[in-house]
């Protein structure tokens, strides 16, 4: 079987990998020549909009999926036109935009941050006595790793917002006081089967992800499953699904979610029976889900913008490195480590010493 997919970054690379072992090809459309996964199966090169290599991609794929949500809706039509697309062109459109995302976590009884629709200056100074301050201007489209978000602390704050947002149809948001921010992966097979991964703890600084730790038998768990579940099902959801929330005193606030693998479930990788990324290819492929068991404690530490020494990396016990084979730049995630061991004492220890060297080569 030949898996197609839209983007050739680091999350394709680490679906590719997972894949071999079950036998799979991979057929990867980017317009980089050097995108991290591009070694890993056939390079369709150029643009994403181009219906010549779409249409090359879909004629040799089984099955086409994406690792990146900004897809372009009328490609994930075209393309379902000619194949298989996984997940649904439906649930792009809702992750795509963040005023319809949020309609919809009310539409299933999610509960979400206060939010209004904001499309113009007037829009936003009438929203803001109901949201209260601070809260978040946020672009309803293509934002990602916190770009296109301002924060309001005051009134003086609008205009200067709603211009560095360039006036882009936006939402506004209560800013959530969380005590922790957690995501839920889940993939759902074409027979509705579904299974849960135990929820990461998520910590972010300046809107991108640091390190994210398994959090085995959690209290909010079931909150947690029962949310996606909703979500999952009403999109008919064929693949895995990551949904991220804030714990505001062990209530569950959804803040967005993505139809695809997802950074915060790298640990998955080591730390599982079965990773996100062979889930997800099970999935699509309409196999029978692996067992999202955990394997003692575990976690993972992105590297922003360059990777100190791997050496030094290596050299610390029960860690696994993951190069992106990316060049180092500002603010881009070139790899990630993964820490798994069954002494709790020891994963702390391991997890501390990981985002020291971390800190030290951040370039973010
Ligand atoms: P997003 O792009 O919506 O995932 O936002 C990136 C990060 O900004 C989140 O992971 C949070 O750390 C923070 N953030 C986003 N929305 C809110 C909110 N309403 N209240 C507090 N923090 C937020």
């Amino acid at each position: 079987m030949k898996i197609g997919i839209l983007g050739g970054g680091q999350l394709a690379r680490m679906l590719a990998l997972s894949g071999y072992p079950l036998g799979l090809e991979f057929i990867i459309l980017d317009p980089s020549s050097d995108a991290g996964a591009v070694g890993l199966g056939e390079h369709l090169q150029g643009d994403y909009n181009d219906k010549a290599l779409l249409t090359e991609l879909a004629e040799k794929a089984d099955v086409v999926t994406y690792e990146f949500e900004n897809v372009p809706a009328d490609v994930a039509s075209f393309l379902s036109q000619h194949t298989q697309v996984y997940p649904c062109a439906n649930a792009l459109a809702v992750a795509q935009d963040r005023l319809v995302e949020k309609n919809f976590f009310h539409q299933l009884n999610i509960p979400t941050a206060p939010f209004a629709n904001i499309a113009s200056l007037e829009d936003l100074q009438q929203a803001m006595p109901t949201i209260g301050y601070p809260a978040i201007l946020k672009s309803r489209r293509m934002g990602y790793d916190g770009k296109g978000q301002v924060v309001l602390k005051t009134e003086n704050d609008l205009s200067n917002a709603w211009e560095s947002v360039q006036g882009v149809p936006s939402i506004v948001e209560g800013f959530v006081n969380f005590q922790r921010e957690v995501s839920i992966l889940a993939a759902r097979s074409p027979q509705g089967e579904i299974v849960y991964y135990p929820l990461s703890e998520n910590q972010h600084s300046q809107g991108i992800l640091r390190v994210s730790t398994c959090c085995s038998d959690d209290p909010l768990q079931q909150q947690a499953q029962d949310y996606v579940s909703y979500l999952l099902k009403k999109l008919d959801y064929i693949g895995l699904i990551a949904l991220e929330l804030f714990d505001v005193e062990g209530e569950l606030l959804a803040n967005e979610f993505a139809p695809r693998v997802h950074n915060s479930g790298h640990w998955t990788i080591e730390g599982a029976e079965t990773s996100q990324f062979e889930n997800h290819l099970r999935a699509i492929l309409d196999l029978p889900l692996g067992s999202t068991a955990t394997r003692g404690f575990t976690g993972m530490v992105n590297f922003i913008g360059d990777i100190s020494d791997s050496k030094q990396l290596l050299a610390i016990e029960n860690t696994h490195l993951h190069l992106y084979d990316k060049s180092p730049r500002k603010g881009r995630k070139v790899a990630h480590v993964s820490i798994r061991t069954d002494d709790a004492q020891q994963f702390t220890r391991t997890l501390q010493s990981v985002v020291d060297l971390a800190n030290e080569s951040d370039n973010s």
